[in-house]
């Protein structure tokens, strides 16, 4: 196989930003110093790139975990493509790559299994992915003219944003170099590793609750720095979730965004997995660490009997679930509050409730 090609203008762009934002800014700083508006609107600018990349980028164009109005949509490109990390077509091709061959070393566009390097930088700095031109997993999107748009604009528009919104902010503040430097480099630089530090470290550290059929991790400190997309582990079995952080106070901002938007009109259909899907897969993997762990066959056995008789319950839950959602769907004029089905399904929820109690209970006491 031919050595993959060196991309020079990524290589230029991130190696050129980083020297400037060490360097210049720093520099800059101490000789003349920046002015509070200066961080201000750098940082606002920070907000508004990362979150266009979580909210719209990830959430709704890669996962469809939402739906959103064409202004928010609108609102996400322009930003989105500030924050230059490809078009959006681009960029939602090669994720969705990412979530289906996850960890393969040669079908995973950021494999983890290639290392921190090749997941955080490297695998954009050489034509390493033969496919990063076939859209064919994106066909969806094709028909939203947003992204069309912006995938046929996207170099005039990274120009445009990154040269013009921080000459803009300059002009406000009367600093023009200050802005130059901080909304232009800095926050480019800072936006850019955020969102690598998904691909690199949230494959790297931190914990496993859900799954441990790949490398994504749960993270609450990764959380902050990448607006909620810390909890990667949770996100990679259940991706089509529009939260992240599923605990209310789990810190995920594209989250609240979200559902913020739902309450104002810009965003519905807010896809999120059931809490017995989540909890399930949550004692599955308890009950594999405590198996790996606990050297007490008695205990094992009483572990292992409040295991089966969840699974049993939940098993039986997520049947009558489904009749429930196929009665919905074919609009059956019955009166669902009354109907058998309905109370099977109650009785399932309390009983799953109790026995999750008693399976933290006796986990708890036993793994002490
Ligand atoms: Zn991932
Ligand atoms: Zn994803």
């Amino acid at each position: 196989m031919d050595k993959p090609r060196r991309i020079w203008v990524n290589t230029l762009l991130f190696s050129l930003t980083f020297v400037a934002a060490v360097t210049l800014v720093p520099w800059y700083g101490f000789q003349y110093g920046f002015s509070s508006s200066d961080w201000l609107i750098a940082g606002l600018f920070l907000i508004f790139n990362g979150t266009a990349i979580t909210a719209g980028y990830h959430r709704l164009w890669s996962h469809k975990a939402y739906e959103a109005h064409w202004s928010m949509r609108l609102w996400f490109a322009v930003w989105g493509a500030m924050a230059t990390q490809n078009s959006i077509m681009h960029w939602t091709s090669g994720h969705r790559r990412h979530h289906t061959f996850v960890d393969d070393y040669d079908k995973d566009p950021y494999s983890a299994s290639r290392g921190f390097w090749f997941s955080h930088i490297g695998w954009m700095l050489k034509e390493y992915d033969p496919k990063a031109n076939d859209f064919s997993n994106i066909k969806d999107l094709k028909r939203d003219p947003i992204v069309v748009w912006q995938h046929r604009f996207y170099l005039p528009l990274v120009l445009a944003t990154n040269i013009g919104f921080p000459l803009l902010a300059g002009l406000m503040t009367g600093n023009i170099v200050a802005a130059l430097l901080l909304a232009g480099v800095l926050r480019l630089v800072l936006s850019h590793h955020f969102t690598f530090f998904i691909n690199s470290l949230a494959h790297i550290w931190g914990k496993r609750p859900f799954t441990d059929k790949n490398t994504a991790r749960d993270n609450g400190v990764l959380a902050l720095l990448t607006w909620g997309e810390g909890y990667h582990n949770f996100h990679h079995i259940f991706q089509y979730d529009y939260r992240n952080g599923i605990r209310w106070w789990h810190y995920d901002p594209t989250k609240w965004i979200i559902y913020f938007g739902s309450k104002v009109g810009l965003t519905k259909g807010l896809r999120k997995v059931s809490h017995y899907r989540i909890e399930k897969a949550r004692i599955d993997m308890q009950f594999k660490y405590a198996s790996e762990k606990l050297t007490c066959q008695q205990a094992l056995q009483t572990l292992e009997e409040q295991y089966q008789a969840i699974s049993q319950t939940w098993h039986e839950w997520s049947n009558v679930r489904q009749k429930w959602m196929v009665l919905k769907k074919q609009e059956l004029k019955q009166n669902w509050e009354t109907s058998d089905i309905h109370t099977q399904y109650e009785e399932l929820k309390s009983l799953l409730q109790e026995q999750q109690k008693q399976w933290q209970l006796a986990r708890a006491g036993l793994l002490t």
